[in-house]
C-alpha cells in the first residue's frame, strides 16, 4: 500500500508518517527531509535545490520524482510507505501514478486552520541528525535543544522563518491543494480533522489505514 499524506506545512504530516512507520512499518519517504540532507551534505543535488528550499518554492517535478523513485525501488519499501511532502502538485501526482502502476494507494489529509499552522511553525524544532520532529510547546523533547531520539541537536528550519512561511502557504494553497479534488475524483481521499493533539489525530488516521488494509486483505484472500 503507498499512503499519500496531504496537509499543509506545518499540519504535522511529518509526525503522523513517523507514527505509521512506527506502528504499520512503512517506511517514511519524505522528500523535504531528503533534500534538506542533500543541502547539507552539499551534493550536487542539494546545490540545485536549497536555493529555491530557502525562499519557500518548490524545487523541479524532475529532480524530485527522481529521489521518489529511488526510494520506493529499494526493498525496504516492498510492502508499502509513506510519502510525506510528495506530490506536491498535479504534474508530480501524474508522475507518481507511473511509479509502480499496480500500488494500490489512499490519499490521507490533515485539514487544519491557517492560524493554527502559523503558531505551530514558528515554534517547531527538528532534529539536525534524524530529522525527528518537536513542538517547544505541543511536543517538547525531554531536554531542551536535544532530541529524544538520537542525542541530535535541535533546530528551527531556516523555511520555518515567518516570511518564508507566508510563501510555502501560498505555495501550497495554489499548487498542492488541487490534489484534493483530484483524489476525491479517484474516490482514495479521507479529510482528517488536524486541530487536535497527535494522538487523536493519529487514531482518526490509524481507522482509515486499518480500513483500507482490511479491503486489501479482502482483495487479496
Ligand atoms: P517540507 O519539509 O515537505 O515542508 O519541504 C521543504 C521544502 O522542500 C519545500 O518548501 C520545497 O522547497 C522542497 N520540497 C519538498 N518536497 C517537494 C516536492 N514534492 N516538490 C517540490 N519541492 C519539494
Amino acid at each position: 500500500m503507498r499512503i499519500i499524506l496531504l496537509g499543509p506545512p506545518g499540519s504535522g504530516k511529518g509526525t503522523q508518517a513517523e507514527l505509521i512507520q512506527k506502528k504499520y512499518g512503512f517506511p517514511k519517504i519524505s522528500t523535504g527531509d531528503l533534500l534538506r540532507r542533500a543541502v547539507r551534505e552539499g551534493t550536487i543535488l542539494g546545490q540545485e535545490a536549497g536555493v529555491q528550499m530557502n525562499r519557500g518554492e518548490l524545487v523541479s517535478d524532475e529532480l524530485v520524482a527522481a529521489i521518489v523513485k529511488e526510494k520506493v525501488s529499494s526493498p525496504e519499501c516492498h510492502r508499502g510507505y509513506v510519502l510525506d511532502g510528495f506530490p506536491r502538485n498535479l504534474a508530480q501526482a501524474r508522475i507518481l501514478e507511473k511509479i509502480e502502476r499496480d500500488r494500490l494507494e489512499t490519499a490521507l489529509e490533515i485539514v487544519i486552520g491557517e492560524e493554527m499552522l502559523l503558531e505551530r511553525l514558528t515554534t517547531r524544532r527538528s532534529c539536525i541528525r534524524c530529522e525527528a520532529i518537536f513542538n517547544q510547546k505541543a511536543r517538547p523533547p525531554k531536554k531542551e535543544g536535544i532530541c529524544d531520539a538520537c542525542g541530535g541537536k535541535l533546530i528551527r528550519r531556516e523555511d520555518d522563518s515567518p516570511e518564508v512561511v507566508k510563501e510555502r502557504l501560498r505555495v501550497y494553497q495554489e499548487q498542492t491543494e488541487p490534489l484534493r479534488a483530484y483524489y476525491q475524483a479517484r474516490k482514495i481521499y479521507h479529510g482528517v480533522d488536524g486541530s487536535t493533539d497527535v494522538v487523536t489525530v493519529f487514531a482518526s488516521v490509524a481507522s482509515i489505514i486499518d480500513r483500507e488494509l482490511a479491503k486489501l486483505g479482502r482483495e487479496f484472500s
